[in-house]
């Protein structure tokens, strides 16, 4: 294993949309300079919401004007809150539209905002073909850097591809002035990454069981190179963030440079692996079900620490006590009936659940059942070993998440523990990605890893 930690450049380097990240204090200053450099003799055009405005796009647009380079224009959303909803993106797409036909040419399409802005212009960008300037205003999330972007279209959250912003220009002074909240949120979504670490260790033994991961579905090796990128940096970097949510401007800047680089193995890997575990997966679960506090959504981030919590208190469950050999497998309309019960109350997504928990499902007489259980158990002291060395200790993850600001209680994102336990069924069925859930799963342990949570007064 790569035991060095990559630079940022390094990491840089090997993002495939991306292709500069600069971040420090005065970095709206230079704007002009990158715009020069990236984008030669385009006009600007920025978009920002009333808040992201007087934060950063107005001093964005007065710098680029000031050297000389054109404006074409900017659109300011109105809406108190902008969600990430398709329409907003064809409404950008008809004000570029607008923007290049008075400019007479290509122009440079400038986010200035958080994630939800960010990824609204990532996709109205790519609808026209123009790489993009990202100006984010919060460390809020590890989605700036990331292609793609979630957006809600008909009711249904959808991911639509589109590349990641060409040029990234992130002010230490701005970020550190955006509202606690958001930075805390920033700094859950890069904890989170210590258990997408612990569980691609687990999906890597389970890949080098046959040496094909065609035993176990939706396993995964380790690629040294993006493990090199999220995991070697990120106890420092976490550490170096702790004080984000107060404002701090070194803090901030290495949360916000940390949550960049973790974008970029995701543009290299083309997947998500190396930045996502089961922790994203409870959050996924309190997307679908609205999780709201005092009728505001719960940000990704907060959800991603209380997922990590979870994952955390799940992990150390399992590998309290090795499972012993065989357990009764289920037949398909039985696991069927358990997906149908997990998801009851979110009955518009059941097709596209059973769909997938269909995919990984290994039912009752299947010839993989046996030598994957087998294998597993073989290789469960090694597994043990590396997932402990991954994951500090419950209590430790759960200060330092308060310390940054983050929910460590429940009742503070609007949940419960039992709701947390039932998310971890729900989690389980959602995604084909080899995790901990899975490992207990498919040793037949599941439930009394539940049981053991759910009696254990340390968690929750
Ligand atoms: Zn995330």
């Amino acid at each position: 294993m790569n035991k060095q930690a990559l630079s940022v450049d390094e990491c840089l380097a090997a993002a495939t949309d991306t292709k500069c990240l600069v971040t420090g204090d005065g970095i709206i200053a230079e704007i002009p300079r990158l715009l020069e450099q990236y984008f030669p003799g385009r006009p600007v055009f920025a978009v920002a919401d009333n808040n992201t405005y007087r934060a950063a796009g107005r001093a964005a647009l007065e710098a680029t004007g000031a050297a000389g380079i054109p404006v074409a224009g900017n659109f300011v959303f109105q809406e108190e809150e902008i969600h990430a909803e398709y329409r907003h993106v064809e409404t950008l797409r008809e004000e570029f539209r607008k923007a290049e036909e008075s400019a007479g040419g290509a122009i440079v399409p400038l986010a200035a905002g958080s994630g939800t802005l960010n990824d609204l212009v990532k996709k109205a960008a790519s609808e026209i073909d123009r790489p993009y300037l990202c100006v984010p205003t919060a460390a809020s999330v590890d989605g700036y850097t990331a292609y793609g972007a979630a957006l809600m279209e008909g009711g249904f959250k959808r991911s639509f591809s589109c590349p990641a912003p060409l040029v990234v220009a992130a002010d230490s002074s701005v970020l550190a002035a955006a509202p606690p909240y958001l930075s805390s949120s920033g700094f859950g979504d890069l904890a989170g990454k210590i258990i997408a670490g612990s569980d691609w260790i687990i999906a890597d033994r389970a890949f080098s069981l046959d040496g094909t991961g065609a035993l176990a579905p939706g396993s995964q090796k380790i690629d040294e190179k993006a493990w090199a990128m999220v995991q070697l940096p990120l106890r420092d970097n976490l550490r170096g963030a702790l004080n984000a949510a107060r404002g701090d401007r070194e803090a901030v800047k290495i949360l916000f440079e940390a949550l960049g680089v973790t974008g970029f193995a995701l543009q290299y890997m083309r997947d998500s692996r190396s930045v996502s575990g089961c922790e994203h997966m409870w959050s996924h679960v309190w997307e679908m079900e609205n999780l709201c506090v005092d009728g505001r959504p719960v940000t990704h981030g907060h959800k991603v620490a209380m997922g990590l919590l979870a994952a955390a208190a799940f992990t150390e469950c399992l590998f309290r006590e090795k499972p012993s050999r065989s357990p009764a497998r289920q037949s398909w309309p039985e696991r069927e009936a358990s997906v149908r019960a997990a998801f009851a109350a979110l009955e518009a997504v059941v097709p596209s659940v059973l769909e997938t928990a269909r995919k990984k499902f290994i039912e009752r007489g299947n010839a993989k059942a046996g030598p994957l259980e087998a294998g597993l158990l073989d290789t469960w002291d090694d597994m043990k070993e590396a997932v402990s060395g991954q994951i500090p200790p419950y209590a430790e993850l759960r200060a330092m998440l308060k310390h940054a600001g983050c929910p460590v209680e429940p009742a503070e994102i609007g949940l419960s523990k039992t709701r947390i336990l039932a998310a971890a069924r729900c989690s389980q069925m959602i995604r084909v990605r080899f995790t901990v859930l899975d490992l207990a799963f498919e040793t037949g342990v599941f439930d009394e890893v539940l049981k053991r949570m759910e009696e254990s007064d340390r968690y929750f």
